[in-house]
């Protein structure tokens, strides 16, 4: 799957139009097979359906055969290690499968929304980059999108006859070569600017010798080099899947520090413009009305039980709910998760999503906190490419 896809499929499921019926939200760890899939959904399931009214349960069950189905169909390729399924049944049905190249871990709830944080989670940690794997006999450019190769292109380096001793001198063969591996750099990053440019990436890396990396860094316009997130060496008999690998996980450290960034941005607009909050409430207010810009998430977040009125969707906090809604009387209310509630409305609103791992002020500040729109910040969100 594709990142731009991901993105699609995100916005449909924050726009879905709630009904009576519940939306099963399936997030499975494949890593272990159809088995371990299987073990989970047979702890979770039981409970779950022994807690829902008695007129959602032809829909549970109808919903968890089309998960059962898509699970013993793809749990067991070798390639799959995430498996994600959103379905509503019996009225409005909605079915969207996914499968991951990278781990997911079990979740299974049950509720009128889809639950998508750790979908948009997965985006904002892999997200997508171009590397350009390249030693002295071969290059390649390769997309990577959530964790996986989704295209390559390989070239070999034509080696200059062997002419040593008989008719070329060390220093023509070598001249020759270096010749040769100018031209080679300079094609690699035309084809690389026209992939980029056309994919519209902004993230790139480069991997492979240490010499050539290094010659193909010095190499690059400035407008590639500002997409270079970091360069990975690895050795010409290094497994391509291993230093994809090493790749993906400069990434994602990458991603980590860049969302620091925003935090460390949070804080200066906190203390200077006004155009920064923090805490669960103003965060929640501000999403409402479509006031974010970039909505910043500790991973460690965790508000509590919260509910929303029934007749003007105002949001209380507390394990119980008010008597009547403060804001229209009404008494019908319902269970919210906040954390979902917030990246549905930051994902419907275009907003952007941080998730925060390990961040002091961003934990002191009630672990959650967003930077406002404004049109001097944006642009330089945008330079950030989040
Ligand atoms: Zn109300």
């Amino acid at each position: 799957m594709e990142c731009t896809e991901l993105q699609r499929n995100v916005r449909i499921l924050a726009t879905l139009r709630e009904t009576e019926l519940p939306v099963v939200s399936c997030y499975l760890d494949a890593e272990h097979g159809v088995a371990a899939c299987r073990g989970f959904l047979g702890e979770r399931v039981p409970l779950l359906r022994r807690t829902m009214p008695v007129a959602q349960r032809e829909s549970f069950d109808r919903s968890l055969e089309h998960i059962e189905r898509y699970v013993n169909e793809n749990a067991q390729a070798s390639d799959v290690r995430g498996i994600v399924v959103f379905v509503r049944s019996v009225e409005d049905p909605f079915l969207l499968t996914l499968r991951f190249h990278v781990p997911i871990p079990n979740q299974l709830v049950v509720d009128r929304v889809p639950h998508i944080y750790q979908l948009v989670a997965l985006k904002t940690t892999y997200d997508r980059y171009v590397v350009v794997l390249m030693n002295k006999e071969r290059a390649s450019i390769l997309e990577v999108n959530l964790g996986a190769v989704t295209r390559q292109t390989w070239s070999e380096h034509p080696l200059p006859p062997d002419r040593i001793g008989r008719e070329w001198s060390k220093e023509r063969y070598q001249r020759h070569r270096q010749k040769q591996t100018e031209d080679t750099i300079r094609e690699k990053i035309k084809t690389l600017d026209n992939l980029m440019g056309a994919g519209g990436h902004s993230h790139l890396m480069l991997a492979g010798e240490p010499s050539m990396v290094e010659r193909l860094k010095a190499s690059l316009p400035s407008h590639l080099r500002q997409k270079l997130v970091h360069t990975v060496h690895a050795q010409a008999n290094d497994h391509p899947g291993d230093v994809v690998n090493a790749t993906l996980s400069s990434f994602v450290e990458f991603r980590q520090r860049n969302s620091h960034t925003y935090v460390a941005m949070l804080q200066q607009a906190i203390s200077t413009n006004g155009l920064g909050i923090l805490g669960t409430d103003a965060t929640l207010q501000c999403l409402r009305y479509a006031r974010a810009d970039v909505l910043l998430l500790a991973e460690e977040y965790d508000p509590g039980p919260a509910w929303k009125c029934q007749d003007c969707e105002d949001i209380q906090i507390g394990q119980e709910p008010a008597q009547a809604c403060p804001e229209c009387s009404g008494t019908q209310f319902r269970g919210l998760a906040i954390k979902e509630e917030m990246v549905r409305l930051a994902e419907g609103s275009s907003c952007g999503v941080a998730v925060v791992r390990n961040n002091e002020f961003l934990m002191a500040g009630g672990g959650v906190g967003c930077l406002t729109r404004y049109d001097v910040l944006s642009a330089r969100l945008k330079y950030l490419k989040l």
